[in-house]
Formats: structure tokens, C-alpha cells, sequence
């Protein structure tokens, strides 16, 4: 058996009853469970402060003395117990509520101690309560150097098994370790980056004898932990390429340079461009494309996906785009049969609300093979949705699916079809390299020339005068208005009446027959709601109140104010992405977030962000530093986000490191066969193994 192997139940110092804890509070079974519970944090008992200079800020700091007195003061539950300890410099008072017994007959006068804790100014003097002692023994490793503290739980605490209690358990492990911990990095990743050896990293990591040694111990720990999973992540690409046979699409035809050279209203953007020849680089060959588009808000993506379905349709096949929701899907279809119409390429809409006679019609002809491209919602995912030879699937605002959902397409052929996910919602590259790192990705950074920054302001509700008289300029000016109240599941009955209240206050505001409002939510039937939709849309109405509802996608380009109410419920991709419905026309737009009076510093640091910046990629560096990787997805990924020492923003610099690292080894020696891999290389394997169920799909 391997050491790391061994049951913890083994180690000097654990009897059964610390085991059982162990196990159950901490997962901790083995040696190595033991050893990869690394500490949270460090204290410097590097330095020995004196009395006197004590202030009312500071730190937790270590003193040297003696106690010259013991005091007990106050009766029964109130009582406690106080050391008069001095040092050369002057007297404090060392304060026990706990334990007072045990420190009595424990803790000896007139002998050197080493005292740790936070000082605390009372009435003029300081004192410290519960401090941490130490008698000055020689090699006593805790009374020198960084002192590492561990997450312990109060189950543990009341066992003896206190973050000092597992720094012993550990400390009696290290030397078992006796380098017997196989390498699993190559000699030459050591030496370029300047690693200590994993023995090493893993001593001065629990018992560092200096700053130094520790940074050098989590640099390498940290990088290891990003090597391996990037070299996972890509592996599992190049493994899907090698796997899944796709459909060439071998030469652009007449549909492609039709659109392209006379239908194309305007000349595509630089990186519209360059995307299109990634994607077409990809539909070439006969593996199966999985690529993940990420474009801020109005940056030109459904081009994108329309001109990758011509190649598909030139090449004799069928592909499909699915929407979120039928709202967009409705718009993708209409902008698409626009585009289209003076080419022939048939194209066909599937939704929940498609008429069932409708529905037969078009599996018949989806089967057939005379639609080429079909648009919708989830309903295409519906296994009697059957097609002659679907080839590629796009799929616009990729995260409101799940991964099931998607997965379904693939199975709409015989091999799957290329597949291109496409997101508004733009995710730092140190998070999409790992959430999404089997993936090819490709980025529009650049949105349609002319477009102006839409300026942002942010108001409270004393401003409600204002804002209204800004809406009557606006009006006048005959731009359109959006007005959007949030939209939480665990209050939906309040949101939906501070809606309506809100709907009603607009409508006095602007009454008809002059102004017309519309209004949409969620709990109105399908068919309502694109009735008011495609009034506003129709610059019918003047203002349209609603739910987030019209987050995605929905384009109507004279719309030029968005109003955004309780603000500060928003998170900042939302308030981006709502931000984006305006600013599409060639007018200036205004997006005015209005909060209340009180807003948590957080609340105030996204508010602050949008009127700062309209950067999508900017606001989601802010975003995953305020929520962190986990939340910032929405939900927990299968443990591609669990690190355990790692940090993808505090340590981003070396995720790139590994990446790259990652990424050369794998060009060089996809198999991992080299002389030289062959550390990478058995790490690697159970690596993996533990790691089969995630090959994530689209
Ligand atoms: P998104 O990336 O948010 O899905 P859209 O595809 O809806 O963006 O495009 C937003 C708007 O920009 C649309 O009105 C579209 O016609 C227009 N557009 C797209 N590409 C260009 C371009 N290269 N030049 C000018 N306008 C463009
Ligand atoms: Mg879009």
C-alpha cells in the first residue's frame, strides 16, 4: 500500500475516537487526506513584540514574560480568572473566562512564556483574553516561525482536535513521509519554474520555516492542482476530436457567398471575421466542431451563427438554432427569414405554442429534408423532432440550457452534429479556461462601428421627478422606453406587485390615449405576452414595463432608455445584459439604475461598476471578484471549481502557467509517453480516473 494510502486510524496520536471524527468532520480517511488538509492561513511567531509598544490596532501579536500573579474575579458563571503578565517593558492582563482550572494548575509564575493573541485596550491598559501559551522549549514548533492554522469544526474542538491538535497530527506525519512521495511533475517543469519537490512543498506547507519556503511550497501546490485539471480539460478535447466523427462541410457554396456578397447589409466587423474563419476552419473537417462563442451584448453573434448555417446548408445539410425562449426564438426567425428571403433556403419555426396540424407539417418536412434551417425553443430538443440530416446546432444563450438538454441535439444524427454555444454573458478568461477548457472558444470583442456607449446614471427614488421628465423628453424625442422590476423566485408574489404598482404608477403618468404602455411578465399566457412584445417592438407603444423576462436577446433598436427599478437586487451580469437591450440604434441611449437609500457596499460596488464601464468583460472581472467562481456560474459545477488550495482569481497568474504548460506537454506528447512525462504521466491516470464522469458536452 501506498503511504498517502494508509488509514488515518494508523497515526501516533489518533485513537478511534479522533479517526471516527476525523472521517466524519473532515473527510480525513488517510495519510494523504491528512496531508492535502493544508491550513487556511498563518501566523508570524516570527517576531516577539515588547509591551510597550502596544497599540489599540494591533494584530494578534506574540509577547515574552513572565506571570507575576494570578487573580480570580466575579462569582459562578462570571467568573474569570487574570494573569498579571510582565515583560521588560511593562505589565497586561491575561483574561480566561474557560478553562480556568485547567490554566491554573497548568501555567506556572514566575517562568518565561511566550503569549499569543490580539490585544485589546480597556480602561487604559490592554489585556488579552484567552491567549495562547507557550513555555519556551527548544524546538518547539510553535513558538517560532509561521504557525499554520487549520480548519477545525467545534465537534473536533471538544476533542482535543483543535487547529493546534491537527498541526501535531500532521507534524507527526511529515517524517513518515520520508520522501517517499513520488514526483509527479517532469524534472524539466521543476526546474523552469523553480518548484521545490513535492516532499518538500508538502512540509513547508504544513511547518514553513519561513515566508519564503512557504510561497515556493504554494506556488507549486497551486500550480500542480491547475496543471493537472488543464491537462485533463485539454486531453478530454483532443480526445472528442479524435473520437467524434462529424460532417464536413467542405466548400462554401453559392448559399454562403450569395448572402455574403449581396444580401449582407453591412460589412461585418474584424472579429465577426475572425470568428467565422475559426468556425469555418473548424466545419471543414470531419471532427466534430464544440466551440463556445462568447460576444458581449450586440456584438453581432446571430450573423455569425446565420453565415455558419449557409456553410452547413451548402454542403446539403440541415442545422438548427435554439433560443431560450420563445421571445427570441420568434426574433431569430423573423431577422433570419428577413435576411433570407430573396435566397432559396428554407427556413422553419418550431416553439411550445406551434400549432399541433402546423407541427405535423414541419416533422415532415424536417424528415424530408426540405427545411434547412430550423429555429426555436426547447421543443426542438422533443425526440419526434427528427431531421434528414442535421449537421450543426447553435445555441444561443447557452446557459439558460442544461447540460442534459444539450446533450440531446448531439443525438438528432448519426454522429453528432458541430455544435456552437453562444453567450452574451461574458466570463473571465481565467474562468472560461477551466469552466469550459475543453472547449474551443471564441471571443467578439469588438462591437458594429457607429454604436455609442450607453450612459449610465444611477438614482434613488428621490430623483422620481426627474427620471420622469427625462421619459416625457425621450417620448417627445420618439424613442422607446423599457422599465424593469426584478424578478426574485423566492418573492415572486411581491415582485409581481411591485410590478403591477409600478405599471400602474406609469400609466398615470402617461395615460392614454396620448402614451401607450405595455407590460409583460411572467405568469401571462404565451400568447399575451408576444402581443404586447410585438407592440413595442412595432413602435406601438412608447414605454414597455416588465420583468426580466426581456433579458435575452430581444432587439428593438429604437428603444433608447432602459430603466432598471430596485437595482441593487440585480447581479452585475444581469444589469449587463438588461443594460444591452438599448444603444442598439445609432441614437444615444441611457440605461438609469434606481435604487433605494440604503445599498450594501457590494450593491454599491456593482451599481458603481455599470455607471463606470460598459465593458462586459470588465464587469465580469468585478463580478467573479464580488461573488466568486462558484455563484458566478449560477450553480456548482461538477468540481471543476473545487480547488483546494488554488484560487483562479487571487492566483490567476499561474492558472495561465499551467495552462500554457499544459498545453505545450500535450503538443509535444499527447499520449504521454515520453521517458521524460512518465512522473505526468502516473499522476495523470488516476487522475482522470477519478474524473470519468465529466466530459462535459457543449
Ligand atoms: P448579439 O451578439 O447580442 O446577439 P445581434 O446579433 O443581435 O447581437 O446584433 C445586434 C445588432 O447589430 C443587430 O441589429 C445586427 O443587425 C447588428 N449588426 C451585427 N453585425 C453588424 C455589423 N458588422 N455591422 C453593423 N451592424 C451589425
Ligand atoms: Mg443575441
Amino acid at each position: 500500500m501506498h503511504i498517502l494510502d494508509t488509514p488515518i486510524d494508523y497515526l501516533k496520536g489518533v485513537g478511534p475516537l479522533r479517526a471516527d471524527l476525523l472521517k466524519k468532520e473532515l473527510r480525513i480517511f488517510t495519510y494523504g487526506d491528512l496531508l492535502m488538509h493544508y491550513p487556511f492561513r498563518y501566523i508570524d511567531k516570527s517576531k516577539i513584540h515588547t509591551i510597550a509598544e502596544l497599540t489599540p490596532d494591533s494584530p494578534s501579536i506574540q509577547l515574552k514574560g513572565q506571570i507575576i500573579k494570578f487573580e480570580e474575579k466575579g462569582q459562578k458563571r462570571a467568573k474569570r480568572l487574570i494573569a498579571h503578565f510582565k515583560d521588560d517593558t511593562g505589565i497586561i492582563e491575561l483574561v480566561w473566562f474557560k478553562a480556568i482550572r485547567w490554566v491554573r494548575s497548568g501555567v506556572k509564575l514566575h517562568t518565561d512564556y511566550l503569549v499569543f493573541g490580539k490585544p485589546t485596550a480597556f480602561k487604559g491598559a490592554f489585556n488579552i483574553v484567552h491567549p495562547e501559551m507557550d513555555m519556551q522549549e527548544e524546538n518547539n514548533q510553535f513558538t517560532q516561525g509561521l504557525q499554520p492554522v487549520y480548519n477545525a469544526t467545534e465537534m473536533l474542538n471538544a476533542k482535543g482536535l483543535t487547529s493546534r491538535g491537527i498541526g501535531k497530527l500532521t507534524k507527526a506525519l511529515l517524517p513518515l513521509l520520508n520522501n517517499q512521495l513520488e514526483e509527479t511533475l517532469s524534472a524539466t517543469l521543476i526546474e523552469k519554474l523553480n518548484l521545490p519537490t513535492r516532499t518538500q512543498s508538502f512540509i513547508d506547507i504544513h511547518q514553513p520555516n519561513d515566508a519564503k519556503a512557504l510561497v515556493r511550497a504554494q506556488k507549486r501546490l497551486k500550480f500542480e492542482e491547475f496543471f493537472f485539471l488543464q491537462l485533463h480539460l485539454l486531453k478530454l478535447k483532443l480526445t472528442r476530436k479524435k473520437k467524434f466523427k462529424g460532417y464536413a462541410f467542405e466548400n462554401l457554396g453559392e448559399g454562403f457567398h450569395e448572402f455574403y456578397n449581396k444580401h449582407l447589409p453591412f460589412e461585418l466587423t474584424g472579429a465577426q471575421k475572425r470568428v467565422l474563419k475559426e468556425i469555418r476552419n473548424d466545419v471543414r473537417n470531419p471532427q466534430q466542431m464544440n466551440r463556445l462563442l462568447q460576444g458581449d451584448v450586440g456584438s453581432g453573434k446571430t450573423l455569425v451563427a446565420l453565415l455558419s448555417m449557409l456553410m452547413a446548408v451548402d454542403n446539403g445539410f440541415q442545422s438548427c438554432l435554439m433560443a431560450p425562449t420563445e421571445i427570441l426564438a420568434r426574433q431569430h426567425f423573423e431577422t433570419i427569414s428577413t435576411y433570407l428571403q430573396k435566397q432559396d433556403i428554407k427556413v422553419a419555426i418550431l416553439t411550445g405554442s406551434t400549432k399541433t396540424k402546423d407541427r405535423r407539417i414541419l416533422h415532415e418536412q424536417l424528415e424530408n429534408g426540405e427545411i434547412d434551417l430550423l429555429i426555436g425553443t426547447h421543443a426542438l430538443l422533443e425526440d419526434k423532432v427528427v431531421f434528414q440530416n442535421l449537421a450543426l446546432v447553435v445555441i444561443d444563450e447557452q446557459h439558460r440550457f442544461g447540460v442534459a438538454q444539450r446533450a440531446k441535439l448531439w443525438k438528432k444524427n448519426k454522429f453528432p452534429p458541430h455544435v456552437l454555444v453562444m453567450t452574451a454573458t461574458p466570463i473571465p478568461r481565467t474562468l472560461s479556461m477551466t469552466l469550459y477548457g475543453d472547449l474551443d472558444v471564441s471571443i467578439i470583442d469588438e462591437l458594429p462601428p457607429g454604436r455609442k456607449e450607453v450612459k449610465t446614471m444611477w438614482k434613488t427614488d428621490s430623483s422620481r421627478l426627474q427620471i420622469i421628465n427625462f421619459m416625457r423628453e425621450q417620448i417627445k424625442l420618439e424613442r422607446q422606453i423599457y422599465i424593469v422590476f426584478p424578478l426574485i423566485e423566492e418573492s415572486e408574489k411581491l415582485d409581481y406587485k411591485n410590478l403591477m404598482e409600478g405599471f400602474t404608477a406609469v400609466e398615470r403618468e402617461f395615460p392614454l390615449p396620448e402614451f401607450q404602455v405595455s407590460v409583460v411578465h411572467g405568469q401571462m399566457k404565451p400568447e399575451d405576452k408576444q402581443y404586447e412584445m410585438k407592440r413595442f417592438v412595432d413602435g406601438v407603444t412608447n414605454i414597455m414595463v416588465a420583468t426580466t423576462v426581456i433579458e435575452v436577446g430581444v432587439n428593438v433598436p429604437n428603444a433608447s432608455v432602459m430603466i432598471i427599478e430596485s437595482a441593487e437586487r440585480f447581479g452585475l451580469s444581469q444589469l449587463h445584459q438588461l443594460r444591452g437591450r438599448v444603444g442598439r440604434g445609432s441614437e444615444q441611449s441611457y440605461c438609469v439604475l434606481v435604487s433605494g437609500n440604503k445599498v450594501s457596499v457590494e450593491g454599491k460596488t456593482r451599481l458603481q461598476t455599470m455607471v463606470d464601464t460598459n465593458d462586459g468583460f470588465q464587469i465580469s472581472e468585478v463580478d467573479l471578484k464580488l461573488r466568486g467562481p462558484g455563484d458566478m456560474m449560477g450553480t456548482k459545477q461538477s468540481g471543476v471549481l473545487d480547488f483546494k488550495i488554488a484560487d483562479i482569481v487571487i492566483d490567476n497568474k499561474i492558472l495561465h502557467f499551467a495552462r500554457n504548460e499544459a498545453d505545450l506537454l500535450l503538443q509535444d506528447d499527447g499520449d504521454l509517453e515520453k521517458a521524460e512525462n512518465i512522473n505526468i504521466a502516473r499522476a495523470y491516470r488516476p487522475y482522470a480516473r477519478e474524473r470519468t464522469g465529466w466530459s462535459r458536452i457543449s
